[in-house]
């Protein structure tokens, strides 16, 4: 089949490569020429685990091109997805100029029947606002369908291959055949393929990411207790999730939730609540508990060293996430900013992160490149993203080199005992 991508970020990329992968013929549009340049030039502009060498493979065989030119990449294209961004408007709602832009352009280019799939995260409604947009500028016949992503990055590819559903929102049968055909070989595991109405699809979205962070904010609610309790939270992690109505996915306290969906997503999900009038007094408590959870970190490091003035700490993890280059909403921001806003010095390292983290602090932090680079003569460490490779460093080498032997560990990588064991002053979350 041929297809065009519109929005070559974190899910239009990965969608247009698997898709291509799958044998179908695909164009990824962009209006970022210089994105469009880079993988024109062979290199990836995001870190995704396994993209590169997938980009690769299909543009050799020629399933996989990328464009700046909307209406070539759309003419001849059965199926016609929209991955643009969907930030946060100006009061928590979904800003939708980028999805319409985009509707608008593709009604403009299409030739023969196409089927348009809203693959962005967008409100309930807006599969009715794209069909307007197309319909005022084509008398061309076409569907809209909604069709949700549920992919998480770090683990995308795999997501994409592998779903654990595929959700579409169709109303005519023809969409509904075409938006199968193309799904049918990543769901060939007996994962299923929910047909629905548009508005069911597009709020399967927001329920799913409500729901899970409201475990998290559950989790670091209870994480919270344990501290004045005297309980340790991952003791009471893992008897909760043992439990198989509960389970163990999304059970981790820390320092917040982050990242390119969960924090706009719930607040456009109050907000198209509150549209409809509507409090969703659970959603605004989960958030409310994230934002504290994402100041705890500081927060206990001047109830440790009484004030921050002069101080220098290291930091390690910046992404929102391990596995991601991605910065957005990343806690690592709060911190780091309440760390330099209360007159400490930071510098941070992260495996892939450093050249995004620069986008968002500039030269106000220093950027080390190796791990232990950022341990010297600290007055302690925050470890805020939990990449693999932080989870067993040479606790003696890091000694040596911090001023002073405090870590607060934002993710709960070590175990305290063993910190102590090794001479450090260990704070986590909800541990004992
Ligand atoms: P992104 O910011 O990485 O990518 C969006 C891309 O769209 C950008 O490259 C931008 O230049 C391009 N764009 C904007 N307007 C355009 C236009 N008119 N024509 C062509 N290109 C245009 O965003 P993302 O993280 O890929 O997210 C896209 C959507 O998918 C959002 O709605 C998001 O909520 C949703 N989503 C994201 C994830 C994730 O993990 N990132 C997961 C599931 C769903």
């Amino acid at each position: 089949m041929r297809i065009a991508i519109i929005g070559s970020g974190y899910v239009g990329l990965v969608a247009g490569t698997c898709f291509a992968d799958s044998g179908n013929d695909v164009a990824c549009v962009d209006i970022d020429e210089r994105k469009i340049r880079m993988l024109q030039d062979g290199q990836v502009p995001i870190y995704e685990p396994g993209l590169e060498e997938l980009i690769r493979k299909n543009v050799k065989e020629k399933r996989l091109t990328f464009t700046t030119n909307l209406a070539e990449g759309v003419a001849n294209a059965q199926a016609v997805f929209i991955a643009v961004g969907t930030p946060e408007g100006e009061s928590g709602e979904a800003d939708l100029q980028y999805v319409i832009a985009a509707a608008q352009a593709v009604g403009r280019a299409i030739k023969q029947y196409t089927v348009v799939v809203d693959k962005s995260t967008v409100p309930v409604g807006t599969a009715d606002k794209v069909r307007e947009a197309i319909a005022k500028v084509t008398s061309v016949e076409f569907d809209v369908v909604s069709n949700p992503e549920f992919l998480k990055e770090g683990a995308a590819l795999d997501d994409f291959f592998k779903p654990d559903r595929v959700v579409i929102g169709a109303d005519t049968e023809r969409a509904r055949n075409i938006m199968g055909e193309l799904y049918a070989p990543f769901v060939r595991t007996e994962n299923p393929i929910l047909f629905m109405d548009t508005r069911s699809a597009e709020l399967t979205k927001y329920a799913a990411n409500a729901m899970l962070a409201t475990r998290i904010s559950f989790m670091n609610d209870v994480s919270a207790l344990c501290e004045k309790v005297g309980a340790d939270v991952d003791f009471v992690r893992k008897g909760l999730g043992a439990d198989k109505r509960i389970g163990y996915p999304f059970l981790f306290p820390g320092v917040g939730y982050g990242g390119s969906c969960f924090p706009k997503d719930v607040k456009a999900l109050v907000t198209t609540a509150r549209e409809y009038g509507l409090e969703l007094d659970l959603l605004r408590a989960v958030e409310r508990t994230n934002e504290r959870q994402k100041k705890l970190l500081v927060n206990k490091a001047v109830k440790h060293y009484g004030t921050l003035e002069g101080k220098k700490f290291g930091v390690w993890g910046l992404a929102f996430k391990p596995k991601t280059d991605d910065m957005r909403e990343a806690p690592s921001i709060e911190v780091i900013e309440g760390l330099i806003g209360k007159g400490a010095q930071v510098i941070a390292h992260d495996p892939v992160a450093s050249h995004a983290a620069k986008r968002v602090f500039g030269d106000r932090i220093r950027y080390a490149e190796l791990p232990y680079d950022a341990l010297e003569g600290v007055d302690g460490l925050f470890v805020v993203t939990e990449w693999n490779e932080f989870r067993h460093p040479d606790f003696a080498r890091m000694k040596s080199l911090m001023k002073s032997p405090v870590v607060f560990d934002g993710r709960n990588v070590f175990q305290p005992a063993r910190m102590r064991e090794q001479g450090f002053t260990y704070f986590g979350i909800g541990r004992r």
